[in-house]
């Protein structure tokens, strides 16, 4: 009955490390979060010691009593917070989520049609390498390069001539809000399942600040751990009538037994987002989205020649386009590591510079907004992002701006 510290001190040390980051610098990679307290007490518990292949009520183990009511606590959150007919808390990731959902509703060589990666999809729409890319017939649509919004005409062309079995909605890279209505047209015109895949925006949705997919899709998948602020971890939502089809593409299909103690934390965390507080941390992430673009584009903010992709945002990122400056988006990331500001460098369409260099950056709100960042904050976080961007900048002066925000909001107080 160690403690971490006595038993392993190495690992308790890279772990202390960890938060000590954490706190100290500014989190702006737009799919991180900080979980709530309780959410990490949920998933450090002895949950973790239960197998319980199987569903609340039909376990293929037994003494399942406990964790039965666990999960049917999270399927039954999730299903209210999103107005969906079936949920699955079971897939161990978003990755997990999307493949099952292939995985129960398609067959090898059918064709899926989604958002190419370079142009903001994910790996698990089609790329070439992923499962999906490579058990599928993946064909890609793209954003327009007039504007940078998804091209829905190109959309409805693709899909007609390739009629696929799935269309796929959803990103990892897209500062703006999906038509789901044109998707469902689309879906309906050709007779293909319509997922969307809002990993992304789920915690907006979830606030009533971004349209519903579950209103227009046959299955909704989605991470737990991006905007919606919980655990890692996946869910999956749909119409009833894909239920039977989904668990048993889940379990026994892709995974054993489910992490009850993941599933927990996952509870814990629909629980908080059904909340008021929720819904106010949301409306500061979009706020503070719209500074960063709004204050990163003025004509004397940075020097350097930066723009934003389609001009602005509707959600809780910024993708900085560096196409036409000096800097790449290697030396912007790095830059922004040496002050404390924690971005991930990001390819944008026809990037002009090789992947491990890239031309853009992607910058998040949520886990600022998770901290209690609030307008002013992220104006301040702006002007600071803005200044490192110059041709010429003060690292112990920004240094010193971005400490005194992460001191104003001390991050897991109760932590020690
Ligand atoms: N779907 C989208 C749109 C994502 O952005 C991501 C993660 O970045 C995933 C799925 C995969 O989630 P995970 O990393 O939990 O497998």
């Amino acid at each position: 009955n160690q403690s971490l510290a006595q038993l392993d001190p190495e690992v308790s040390a890279a772990v202390d490390a960890e938060l000590a980051r954490q706190r100290d610098t500014l989190e702006m990679i737009a799919s991180e979060n900080f979980a709530p307290q309780a959410v990490l007490e949920a998933q450090g518990t002895v949950l973790t010691n239960k197998y319980a292949e199987g569903y609340p009520g039909r376990r293929y183990y037994g003494g399942c009593e406990h964790v039965d009511v666990i999960e049917q606590l999270a399927i039954d959150r999730a299903k209210s917070l999103f107005g969906a007919e079936y949920a699955n808390v079971q897939p161990h990731s978003g990755a997990q989520a999307n493949t099952a959902v292939y995985f129960a509703l398609l067959k090898p060589g059918d064709t899926i049609l989604g958002l190419d990666l370079a142009h903001g999809g994910h790996l698990t729409h089609g790329m070439r390498i992923n499962y999906s890319g490579k058990i599928l017939n993946a064909v890609a649509y793209h954003v327009r390069d007039s504007d940078g919004t998804v091209d829905y005409d190109e959309v409805e062309a693709l899909a007609k001539e390739h009629q696929p079995k799935m269309l796929v909605a959803g990103w990892s890279a897209y500062p703006r809000q999906l038509d789901f209505a044109r998707f469902r047209a689309i879906a309906d015109q050709v007779g293909a399942i319509l997922m969307v895949d809002m990993a992304h925006f789920a915690g907006l949705v979830a606030a009533g600040l971004h349209p519903n997919p579950v209103e227009y899709a046959d299955i909704v998948t989605t991470t737990t751990h991006k905007t919606l602020g919980g655990p890692r971890g996946g869910l999956i939502l749909a119409k009833s009538e894909y239920g039977k089809k989904l668990n048993s593409a889940v379990f026994p299909g892709m995974q054993g037994g489910p992490l009850e103690h993941v599933i927990a934390a996952k509870a814990v965390a629909l629980k908080v987002a059904a909340g008021e507080e929720f819904a106010d941390r949301q409306r500061r992430t979009i706020a503070g989205a719209k500074i960063l673009a709004e204050r990163l584009t003025r004509p004397d903010a940075t020097e350097v020649g930066v723009n934003v992709l389609t001009g602005g945002t509707e959600v809780h990122l910024v993708l900085v386009d560096l196409v036409n400056s000096a800097l790449n988006g290697q030396e912007a990331e790095d830059r922004l590591h040496e002050i404390g500001i924690t971005v991930n460098r990001n390819a944008v369409p026809n990037d002009p510079r090789p992947p491990m260099v890239t031309s853009g950056l992607r910058i998040g709100t949520p886990a600022l907004a998770t901290r209690g960042f609030d307008e002013a904050d992220f104006t301040e976080v702006a002007d600071i992002i803005a200044e490192v961007l110059k041709p010429t900048y003060d690292v112990e002066a920004l240094r010193a701006r971005v400490s005194a925000l992460a001191t104003a909001h001390p991050l897991y107080p109760g932590l020690k």
